[in-house]
């Protein structure tokens, strides 16, 4: 390699992985109508702590979803409302929570437009099933509504851990954990029910709920707990994030200098 390529191959890497993280829509209840993006400060901070650089996307047109992910290395899709279910082909559960049209399909938009340009993707509750959706898989809308789960919407609102989660021994999630057996917090509504393309489940609570996700290729994963909201008090739970963003300079040392990527 020409040294001048190879110094400025070392420079690039030097820059901090920037790590685009999806937000919630807010209607503040004032005559002005104000429709906030609102983001979460402890995504922003687990990705601070393993290295990243975190910006904020609002729920902008699916259009401009390209444009957004053009700009960064890595996306992670946060926690937030229901899926619509007519995403999966399905009619609205009489438990179906809030939706939010306009996020949905940023999202999605910003999923396959990440996939196409070939960086990583951390998906978390929401997350997971955003990934999960837009791989062709569907939701069970209300948990809820079956007797033989267990509790998943804890009531303690600090991020305290809740209940089991058995990984698959094979998983890089395990491998990341180092342990099969670990326990997370539980804030979510919905779950993966039919499972999409491209994806395995490697986590499970005992009444056989899908918690976390992988691709085959190793660029997504998908946890269904809150990792952000537990990792300051259990320091373990910074293992996805840390997963993630192996696989953001995986991605960054493998790009060819010059080369330009849509
Ligand atoms: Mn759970």
């Amino acid at each position: 390699m020409h040294p001048k390529i190879s110094l400025l191959a070392k420079l690039m890497l030097m820059q901090p992985a920037r790590i685009l993280i999806s937000t919630s829509s807010s209607t503040r209840s004032s005559s002005l109508k104000r429709m906030d993006a609102i983001g979460g400060m402890n995504y922003a901070e687990a990705i601070n702590q393993v290295g990243g650089l975190p910006f904020f996307a609002p729920n902008l047109s699916a259009e401009k979803a390209a444009a957004y992910i053009a700009q960064v290395d890595g996306l992670l899709l946060s926690g937030g409302v229901d899926f619509d279910p007519v995403l999966f082909n399905e009619a609205p559960h009489p438990g179906l929570g809030m939706v939010d049209e306009a996020r949905d399909n940023f999202e999605l938009a910003c999923y396959h437009a990440a996939r196409k340009k070939g960086i990583p993707i951390l998906g978390i509750c929401r997350g997971i099933q955003a990934i999960n959706v837009a791989e062709g898989g569907s939701l069970i809308q209300h948990l809820p509504a079956f007797e033989d789960k267990h509790q998943h919407a804890q009531q303690n609102n600090d991020g305290s851990l809740f209940h089991t989660v058995v990984l698959e021994p094979d998983s890089k999630l395990a491998g990341a954990f180092g342990k099969t057996s670990i326990r997370t917090n539980s804030y979510h509504h919905q779950a993966i029910d039919r499972l999409g393309s491209n994806l395995k489940s490697v986590a499970k609570t005992a009444d056989n709920t899908i918690e976390a996700v992988e691709s085959s290729d190793g660029k997504v994963l998908g946890v269904q707990w809150h990792p952000e909201m537990s990792f300051e008090r259990y320091p373990e739970q910074i293992a996805p994030f840390r997963l993630f963003m192996e696989a953001v300079q995986q991605y960054l040392n493998e790009r060819i200098p010059g080369q330009v990527y849509a």
